[in-house]
């Protein structure tokens, strides 16, 4: 097969080609089974050794404490906006910093089911509010934060140390789009959760790793299958897990692992990052409005100057076998992902061909 184009999807996104070549070679018959990994009992032993190698790995490359419960659910980054307030919230009072579009759409089903404070707010153009002069509220059950916020390109490069702050309450963080792309320190989280669709796997997925205290807060209209402590006692398989989507997590994890792990991702994924913004600062044409001390190292937004240019701009892109530029609809613009999957390569071609169309607007 010729090389494929390079995929700057924002989710879902580009995995590893070794990934979907085992996929391929495995589809009718894993591993001697006579089966597909789609047609096998969730119960049986071929897909529990799927399912435990996956947990085991994920466990590693995160370096998760045996504090912490990882659970594979279904549901996504907006069923996790129902599902966390209905575990934690205890209905009372909880706390937001409200830094994009996706940590105000978790605000927003939050209060649903629970009264929403909002302990501080930022565009990303003056930097993340530091964590000292949020408005933290004494009675919070926890405070969220989304730590890569996704379509606005800003990323929490510090977890707030809420116990130093003198606030009680744990820590939740939507992880969804820079998940395994760098260490965690885990004594300043209670809660984090993330889809599988940008740094993990397919779509289906949704992994949340939670501190074992934490399991048994759920209100009664908690549904069973997302009831925390009812899913983590049953190893996650209190209901028919998505395990096509936990397979090819589990080749993801082991891919990353043969990469260097973590550490590896988050040097390549700084080195990406990089240049493309250098691409972009050095540029008359493209801008990104971003701090440079919160600028995400995973979703990079540009906008060019002059919006009529979009259209030739990505219709160059898709020419030069750059796909999936065109930035989120409520900002407009551009955005390449540079996800764990994108190689240093498929910057290199996208900051050249930026270059090239910058040149021929003369
Ligand atoms: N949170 C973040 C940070 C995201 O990027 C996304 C999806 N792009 C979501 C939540 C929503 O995820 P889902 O579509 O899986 O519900």
């Amino acid at each position: 097969m010729t090389q494929r184009p390079y995929n700057f999807s924002a989710g879902p996104a580009a995995l590893p080609e070794a990934v979907l070549s085992q996929v391929a070679a495995d589809m009718l018959n894993w591993q001697g089974s006579g089966m597909s990994v789609m047609e096998m009992s969730h119960r049986g032993k071929h897909f529990g050794e799927i399912h435990a190698q996956a947990l085991a790995d994920f466990r590693e490359l995160m370096a998760v404490p045996p504090e912490f419960k990882v659970l594979f659910m279904q549901g996504g980054g907006l069923g996790e906006n129902a599902i966390v307030p209905m575990n934690l919230s205890g209905g009372g009072v909880v706390d937001f910093v409200d830094s994009g579009i996706w940590s105000k759409k978790s605000a927003k089903e939050a209060a649903k089911y629970a009264t929403v404070r909002v302990a501080a707010q930022t565009e990303g153009r003056e930097g993340i509010p530091d964590a000292g002069a949020w408005k933290l509220s004494p009675d919070a059950a926890y405070v969220h934060i989304c730590s890569n916020e996704t379509i606005n390109g800003l990323e929490f490069f510090d977890l707030p140390d809420l116990k130093a702050l003198g606030c009680d309450a744990p820590l939740v963080a939507d992880m969804s789009s820079h998940i395994l792309t760098r260490q965690i320190d885990w004594s300043r989280v209670g809660l984090a959760f993330a889809g599988a669709q940008k740094n993990i796997g397919p779509a289906g997925l949704t992994i949340v790793v939670i501190r074992e205290d934490l399991l048994d807060r759920a209100l009664p209209i908690c549904p069973s299958a997302f009831h925390y402590k009812t899913v983590a006692e049953n190893d996650s398989m209190y209901n028919t897990p998505p395990t096509f989507a936990i397979y090819v997590a589990g080749l993801v994890f082991k891919w990353v692992k043969a990469q260097g792990g973590v550490a590896a991702m988050g040097a390549l994924a700084q080195a990406k990052s990089d240049a493309l913004y250098a691409a972009i600062d050095g540029s008359e044409l493209y801008s990104n409005p971003i701090h440079v001390s919160c600028r995400s190292r995973m979703n990079v937004p540009f906008f060019l100057s002059d919006d009529a240019l979009n259209a030739s701009f990505l219709e160059g892109a898709q020419a030069a076998g750059l796909l999936q530029l065109k930035g989120h609809k409520s900002v407009g613009g551009m955005r390449a992902s540079l996800y764990n999957a994108v190689p240093a390569a498929a910057v290199q071609a996208l900051t050249q061909y930026m270059r090239e169309f910058e040149s021929r607007q003369g």
